[in-house]
């Protein structure tokens, strides 16, 4: 596949403006206006915060769960923005979330684990997204299937997006493990030989499924010359509606981020 070797990309440009690993952080998911806009204050707060994330509408493995708060979340993000000035990203799973998300000015958007599985789906994202220019992240399949994970960023590709980032949030597995998706770090180097310029993202949060493993995993990610991190954020983790045990306040990310030893990038 040809992912070209454009360095003018959104995720080129401010990794090249930062030197330096690019930071994603927000709630899992939307649950209101006011915890939107305490994490965002938060997290703008640390001086570190590249790109503000939430979950608007969240896939859910099982149904009853809390299931995001859909559209009228996107105007707390446009809030969002406008008062931190932190540019946002939601997940897309349809053709309609990518039209509502555009029409309240999301700046990225990402696909989930469980879209990126599916090729019809992605497809139909890739025909939604067909002539913007709006940046996308791609989490791997939540298998581990590295072709999976390709095919849809040449699905992404073809439609003309080319603004493009894969995030690395673990896969699952069977067998017993600390990790709630095992990290299995050969696979996303295996995606980074098939296409050496794509900026890779690691996200401890989904990978780890616990506070405690966040700090060994997102070392682990920059050891490996990561370009970025996108890690989970409330104000109120124990109380959060969705991966309450996975969630850090935005001052434990502060100090999160100061433990982290970041190497000088060599490119
Ligand atoms: C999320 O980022 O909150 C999420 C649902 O992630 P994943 O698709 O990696 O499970
Ligand atoms: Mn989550």
């Amino acid at each position: 596949m040809e992912i070209p070797l454009v360095l003018d990309t959104y995720f080129t440009h401010l990794l090249a403006q930062k030197g330096q690993p690019l930071l994603i952080a927000g709630p899992c998911s939307a649950e209101t206006e006011e915890q939107v806009l305490a994490t965002a204050h938060g997290l703008k707060a640390l001086g570190k915060v590249d790109l503000f994330r939430a979950g608007i509408w969240k896939p859910r493995t099982r149904p009853g769960s809390f299931e995001g708060m859909g559209s009228v979340a996107l105007p707390w993000l446009q809030r969002v923005k406008a008062e931190t000035g932190l540019p946002t990203t939601v997940e897309v799973a349809t053709p309609r979330h990518v039209e509502e998300a555009l029409r309240h000015e999301v700046d990225v958007l990402w696909i989930g684990a469980r879209t990126t599985v599916n090729p019809f789906a992605v497809q139909e994202l890739a025909d939604a997204l067909a002539g913007t220019k709006v940046p996308v992240m791609v989490k791997n399949p939540v298998n581990p299937d590295v072709a999976l994970w390709a095919g849809a960023l040449e699905r992404m590709e073809r439609a003309g997006i080319t603004d493009l980032a894969a995030i690395h949030r673990g896969f699952s597995t069977f067998a017993p493990s600390k990790y709630r998706n095992a990290p299995t770090w050969m696979l996303p180097i295996e995606l980074k030989t098939r296409f050496p310029q794509l900026p890779l993202i690691c996200d401890p949060s989904h990978i780890g499924g616990r506070r405690d493993l966040l700090l060994p995993i997102a070392q682990k990610a920059l050891d490996l010359d990561y370009d970025g991190l996108m890690i989970e954020t409330h104000p109120d983790p124990d109380r959060a509606l969705s991966d309450a045990e996975q969630q850090v306040t935005p001052q434990r990310l502060g100090e999160i981020l100061g433990e982290l030893n970041y190497r000088y990038r060599s490119s």
